[in-house]
């Protein structure tokens, strides 16, 4: 999700009808069948290594293309108050939407992150986030609303059970796929969804998020966001409790990502975890200088770690100086970037459709991806390559997350118990046994104000 401070005319132009249900049974991700008959039918010593339309559908028939961040479930709160089974919700037979079903088989897409997004607090509002006694609308809701978006985005994929399957591990992600199945996972958009809240965050865990953009538009308890220090702001990077929160995601085995946050906040995070990081949806600072970028050394450094930058197509960011110029051959410039720079192991694609109001020619919706892949490989990109960048790359950093994740739970470590200091604690005021002689004093105070 982007703030949209950018608007111009809708690019879905001639040629961009829907297809017919032949079309769509033609465009479907493989599955085991299609993958087995692929492997005879178009083996690669049959493909002319020029019918990049031919390669693009073989690799994509074997690997499912994951894009890393999709901001439908928003839309679905914005306008229909996330009432899906309504007449409204014509997700089968088309949305005005860059998402709907027959873009995403159009678009030859394997797997989703689903993005649950609700908004930064408002600065003036800031201190409201850790205060209960705020007004029942106040951004303290945060929590709630991000439940909200967990609970649609669950709803939602359970509604299609032909087109959807939801996971929460690396293992089903590949499953889904062989099923014929978008597998669907859920990332958190911000740190300030967890109110300030290691436990909170833990939670959230359980309910299936499996990735937290450190950070939004705003900076919160752990860290710096890019947009800060695009306001002229300090880049303190990461806060004291900020690594209370890298070892916990560590331990819990949940993607911590980089997208939104500032220069010092991702060197600050390398320098620390322990396990692979992610960008969801992000791009090179060597291409193009926004400080949502990751630069060159971070680049490198995400190599080192095992991570991966997935490429963003938010045009604002891609062509700061002149948005409406931006094409689908920007975004395979930033892809390039990180491939040269990082990697082919370190690059992959997370696109925030729906989370910003216009986006590159060429890449109008779910449907385009596999016109990217075909330019990539115009570029020279050999299917393997193709293969890493669509869907192995993310797969196994998933997995090595999670693998962190086993190793240090076998090791005994115990859930993070840090709290934030800025925590205002209160009780109610009825007077409650005590465990311990020397609690008054100690103890959370009452409403009243007294301990
Ligand atoms: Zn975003």
């Amino acid at each position: 999700m982007e703030a949209p401070t950018f608007q111009r005319h809708d690019h879905r132009v001639e040629g961009d009808r829907p297809p017919t249900d032949t079309q769509l049974v033609h465009a479907q991700p493989a599955g085991a069948a299609l993958s087995i008959a692929s492997g005879t039918l178009f083996s690669r010593d049959t493909i002319d290594p020029t019918d990049y339309a031919a390669r693009t559908r073989d690799v994509l028939s074997k690997v499912p293309l994951i894009d890393g961040h999709n901001d439908l479930p928003y839309l679905i709160r914005n306008e229909l108050k996330y009432q899906i089974y309504s007449d409204r919700f014509t997700f089968d037979t088309g949305l005005l939407s860059q998402t709907d079903r027959k873009k995403l088989r159009e678009g030859l897409v394997g797997g989703q992150f689903w993005s649950v997004y609700i908004h930064c607090p408002d600065p003036s509002e800031k201190l409201e986030l850790d205060d209960p006694t705020a007004s029942p609308n106040s951004v303290q809701w945060v929590v709630r609303d991000t439940l909200e978006q967990i609970d649609i985005t669950k709803r939602f994929v359970a509604e299609y059970p032909e087109t959807f399957q939801y996971c929460d591990n690396s293992t089903c992600a590949r499953e889904a796929f062989h099923n014929g199945k978008i597998g669907s996972y859920i990332g958190i958009e911000g740190g300030h969804q967890v109110g300030n809240s290691l436990a909170a965050l833990r939670m959230f865990y359980e309910l299936g998020a499996r990735y937290i953009t450190t950070t939004h538009n705003c900076d919160n308890v752990f860290a710096t966001a890019a947009s800060t220090v695009a306001a002229g702001g300090e880049d303190a990077g990461l806060t004291p409790f900020g690594r209370e929160y890298v070892a916990e995601m560590n331990r819990l085995g949940m993607m911590i990502d980089l997208s939104h946050v500032s220069h010092q906040t991702m060197r600050d995070i390398l320098d620390v975890t322990k396990a692979p990081i992610i960008f969801s949806h992000s791009g090179a600072h060597g291409v193009s200088k926004s400080l949502r970028f990751a630069p060159d050394d971070v680049l490198r450094r995400t190599a080192e770690n095992g991570g991966i930058i997935m490429i963003t197509f938010v045009i604002r960011f891609l062509r700061p100086d002149d948005p409406s110029a931006a094409t689908i051959h920007d975004v395979v410039d930033h892809i390039w970037h990180v491939a040269q720079v990082a990697g082919w192991d370190h690059v992959g694609v997370g696109s925030d459709f729906d989370g910003t109001p216009a986006t590159p020619v060429g890449l109008e919706d779910v449907s385009k991806y596999p016109r990217l892949v075909e330019l990539l490989m115009e570029r020279g990109a050999t299917d393997e390559q193709i293969r890493k960048f669509a869907g192995e790359n993310i797969l196994r950093v998933w997995k090595e997350v999670e693998d962190v994740a086993t190793r240090l739970q076998n090791k005994g470590k115990k859930p993070n118990e840090a709290y934030w200091d800025g925590r205002k604690w209160v009780r109610d005021e009825i007077n409650m046994p005590r465990m311990f002689r020397d609690s008054i004093g100690r103890r959370v105070p009452s409403f009243s104000g007294k301990p």
